[in-house]
């Protein structure tokens, strides 16, 4: 066995891992407890990497290129060379006639720092366009024009150990025990530490990180403006102002005073829906305390106005003083693993390399002269919504997609999926052959993945870390840069710019891309001169800027009160309050609030592939308040129609006391793989911010309605390890044939259960359940042949039940009509139950489970597979949390659920 260093490659917390590997196959991960990032914990997305790369996942791989010659033809696999020519053939003849602006990248951040360069050098120097664009626009680009504006530079000045070092931490827009949990790890370690510091959470719902909160400010979406002019209005007022701070390091302070001289606590309280005195407490820790800092996320950077939310709370810092010093200053968490280290080498429409920046000449001479070509463009580029209307409306023809799955992640699906339906070419670089994405592709290109790829990323807190290879790529996989690096040239050749494509792309490793990359920086404030690969070997992660000399990176910028703006000085930024993209109406009355769960990263293309991170939250549901559900007469697991102005989709409900009347949340993560229609980001507006172009996937205005139109369906198949490990039938196989059925129901979700043994399980409500259809679907459960099957059938009362006994245990079944004992069943083929158990109460009329047999609920412990209504019922039992996690060791491991756990305590307590 063999160890290798590498990084998580879920979000921008940016883990350290160790990977074990043997004879090729990566076998298990641990923490890495030399990284600073993480200390060796790891958070359940980042524990359950090696079964993200479980030899049954290969099947979820693309594995070679694949081609169509047109829409209505399937793809079928090629060469690479007949790949990459045909891509090059299709670009330069595009290019040639409707010139460069008619093709665009659309990438990620998920990308390497070494993809993001090539990709970035191919079309803004070789192509001579800016349309490359990435899924970081979803998701930090509000972060990024917020610093901009705010402070000069697209630099987030602290770094984890202030989490140590505050007084008083702010978290706003960001659940951040679920979605950063390592960095939230920290923040209980601080508490602990020091029982004084204070911990106040700004966000519309009652989430983990708010109950663990000293004040929760519940404040309505899409009002953080609001509030903040608040708070400095009342700074203003009681003397709290910095005016030793604001006089010496910001410009802009009068024309901002002018504007919160109207925002009183009593207006903001109204705006925000907040108690007044909540907010006048929250300014108060905020400019009182020794060292302040905050955390924040989607929140604030998902809105049409995010820019503006992000520089409101950076205001109050400056305002306050509260930044350049140890626990103090305004930290954005990073969404994904690398959106910046993407954003240092210009990876978006609007940047240009090392933080340069596009509408500058003199910037933009030095990065042609860097590349070796006569100029770069000048105008902006298409950024990820612009990029998909012009799709939409033609003017865009051909798209490379790599590494993202846009027909999952973007607002307003069905434009989206229109878009690639005009397109006229469509290549997908992907590791994963199943996303929604794919579908579209015309040009299908295997690339490697985590655990396969070399390179380097930098997280939140601007450390560059590397990326390490444990196993080889599967297939014809490529690396993303390699495959990047070929086209180019061919390109070149078509555009009769050969050699010069030769010079610009000479690349033989990812290390020759970063030293290029590191050049760049010469001089610059993201400086890394200093750093090399091998130093990032033998050192570990690095923050910059690291310039040539350096002993280390920086921990902290702007100690000096010196910022990266034209007279040095930090900028107020005058900011108003703005309503959201869409209001609630008399006919769409309800907020929809987005968000992530613990379990799931994206749109699941990976997370998606291992049973246990479906047991915390199984389906995306739609939670709401008990009010608004006793108001339309729905009961938790009712299916509703959720609507808004562009789509709608059936889910099922369940009762939140984390929302206030009027609102609602669903996750982000479903789309059309994993649930009937094209997923939960149908509902949401690409309405986007006009500085940052980033849209509002936070919020909608929406309509629920029960709905009860048609039949139920439920199909489950149970695996079982062979001799040697393998699972028999590979549960991704069954879930693959089961996906067709999707799009045949309003309602349905598709999903996996259970660890060692996982059951598929798909369930749906349609309008009527052809005998043909379940049919087929029998088929494809293995229940087609009577002589094996258990079958009960009452056609008057719409009761069917098919059941397949393998041995002594039920390995599939399929109920039509009633399916209320849907989970039990479920339950009991997950637990390998004997079929002897299940066998009367198939054989008989009966609907709902036996008394007393109900499903266990979901898991809060992954690790050590502890269920909520276990949790609960030991500490109705008189159970403390410290007695049942010495019994059942939950939250014990990497401690991802201690939120939960305290919460549930909490509830039984009330
Ligand atoms: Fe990965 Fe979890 Fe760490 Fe994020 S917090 S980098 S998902 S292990």
């Amino acid at each position: 066995m063999a160890e290798t260093k590498s990084t998580c490659c879920y979000c921008g917390v940016g883990c350290g891992v160790v990977i074990e590997h043997e004879a090729g196959r990566i076998t298990s991960v641990k923490g890495d407890p030399d990284h600073p990032a993480n200390f060796g914990r790891l958070c359940t997305k980042g524990a359950t990497l090696h079964l993200s790369s479980a030899p049954e996942t290969l099947i979820a791989r693309a594995l070679y290129p694949e081609l169509r010659a047109s829409r209505d033809q399937a793809r079928t696999r090629v060469s690479w060379d007949t790949a990459l020519d045909t891509a090059a053939d299709r670009f330069a003849a595009i290019i040639a006639e409707h010139g460069p602006d008619a093709v665009a990248v659309y990438g990620a951040g998920q990308l390497l720092t070494e993809d993001y360069y090539v990709f970035n050098k191919l079309v803004k120097g070789l192509i001579g366009s800016n349309n490359l664009d990435t899924n970081s626009r979803l998701c930090m680009s509000s972060a990024v024009a917020g610093y901009k504006l705010s402070l000069g530079a697209d630099a987030p000045p602290c770094s984890y150990e202030d989490i140590a070092l505050t007084q008083a931490l702010f978290i706003s827009g960001s659940n951040t025990a679920f979605a950063h949990p390592i960095a939230f790890r920290r923040v209980e370690d601080a508490r602990k530490a020091n029982p004084d510091m204070k911990l106040v959470v700004i966000d519309p719902r009652r989430t983990d990180t708010a109950e663990a909160a000293d004040l929760h400010l519940p404040l309505l979406p899409g009002t953080d403006i609001a509030l903040y002019n608040a708070m400095l209005h009342i700074m203003l007022w009681e003397g709290w102002v910095n005016r030793d701070y604001v006089d010496a390091h910001t410009e802009g302070f009068d024309a901002l005073k002018k504007i919160v001289r109207e925002y009183t606590p009593a207006m903001a309280a109204t705006i925000c829906g907040l108690d007044r005195k909540a907010i006048e407490q929250a300014a108060q820790i905020f400019a009182t305390s020794p060292a302040t800092m905050s955390m924040y996320c989607q929140g604030l950077n998902q809105y049409s106005f995010g820019t503006h939310n992000n520089s409101a709370l950076i205001n109050l810092h400056l305002a306050t003083g509260q930044i350049g010093r140890p626990g103090a200053g305004p930290f954005s968490l990073t969404g994904q693993p690398n959106a910046m280290g993407g954003r240092e080498v210009g990876g978006l429409a609007n940047l240009l390399s090392a933080h340069r920046d596009m509408a500058n000449p003199q910037h933009r001479a030095e990065v042609a002269a860097l590349w070796g070509v006569d100029s770069v463009p000048d105008k902006p580029g298409r950024s990820a919504v612009e990029l998909f209307e012009g799709l939409k409306s033609g003017e865009v023809k051909a798209v490379w997609i790599a590494c993202t799955n846009p027909a999952q992640s973007m607002p307003d699906q069905a434009m989206i999926h229109a878009a690639l339906q005009n397109a006229e070419f469509v290549i997908v670089q992907e590791a994963f052959g199943h996303t929604e994405t794919c579908a579209y592709a015309d040009l299908l290109l295997p690339a490697t993945t985590w655990g396969e790829k070399e390179g380097t990323v930098t997280n939140s807190e601007r450390a560059i870390t590397r990326v390490r290879a444990a196993v080889s790529a599967p297939g014809e996989a490529r690396h993303d840069w390699a495959i990047v690096v070929d086209f180019a040239r061919r390109l070149g050749i078509q555009l009769g710019k050969g050699d010069l494509a030769a010079r610009m792309f000479p690349y033989t490793s990812p290390e020759e891309v970063w030293n290029e990359h590191r050049e760049s920086t010469r001089g610059r404030d993201l400086d890394i001169t200093g750093l090399s690969y091998s130093l990032l070997e033998t050192a570990g992660p690095q923050q910059w800027p690291f310039p040539e000399g350096a002993q280390k990176g920086k921990v902290r910028l702007y100690e000096d009160g010196v910022f990266p703006t034209p007279s040095g000085r930090a900028r107020f930024v005058a900011t108003e309050h703005r309503i959201t993209a869409e209001s609630p109406s008399a006919r769409y009355p309800l907020h929809l609030n987005t968000g992530r769960l613990r379990d799931q990263w994206h749109g699941m293309s990976r997370t998606g592939l291992v049973a246990r991170l479906y047991s915390h939250e199984a389906e995306p549901l739609l939670h709401m308040h008990k009010d608004d559900m006793e108001r339309r007469s729905l009961n938790n697991g009712d299916l509703v129609e959720v609507k808004s102005k562009r789509g709608a989709v059936v889910l099922k409900v369940i009762e939140s006391a984390t929302l206030r009347p009027g609102q609602t949340f669903v996750p982000m993560h479903w789309g059309g793989n994993t649930m009937g229609g094209q997923g939960v980001n149908v509902l949401l507006p690409r309405t986007y911010d006009p500085t940052s172009k980033q849209p509002e996937l936070k919020h909608a205005a929406i309509q629920v309605a029960k709905y009860t139109a048609g039949k139920a369906l439920v199909a489950m198949r149970r695996s079982e390890p062979d001799a040697d490990g393998h699972l028999q039938p590979n549960p991704l196989v069954v879930m693959d044939r089961l996906r067709r059925w999707l799009p045949h129901f309003p309602y349905a979700s598709l999903t996996l259960a259970g660890r060692n043994s996982p059951v598929v399980v798909l369930k749906a409500r349609g309008e009527e359940l052809a005998p043909a259809l379940l049919e087929a679907l029998d088929q494809d459960l293995a229940l087609d042949d009577p002589t094996q099957v258990l079958s009960y059938h009452d056609s008057r009362k719409e009761v069917e039940k098919r059941a397949r006994v393998t041995g002594d245990s039920l390995s599939a079944v399929r109920l039509a009509g009633e399916t209320k004992a849907a989970e039990w069943l479920a339950d009991m083929m997950v637990q390998g139950h004997s079929a002897a158990a299940v066998r009367p109460w198939l054989l008989a009329p009966l609907t709902q489970p036996p008394a007393g047999q109900a499903a266990r609920g979901k898991v809060i412990c992954n690790c050590f597979d502890v269920a909520e209504d276990d949790i609960l019922a030991a500490f109705r039992n008189g159970d403390s949390l410290e007695s049942l996690q010495a019994r059942t060791r939950c939250g014990t491991n990497c401690g991802s659920c201690v939120p939960e756990l305290k919460r549930l305590a909490q509830s039984v307590k009330h």
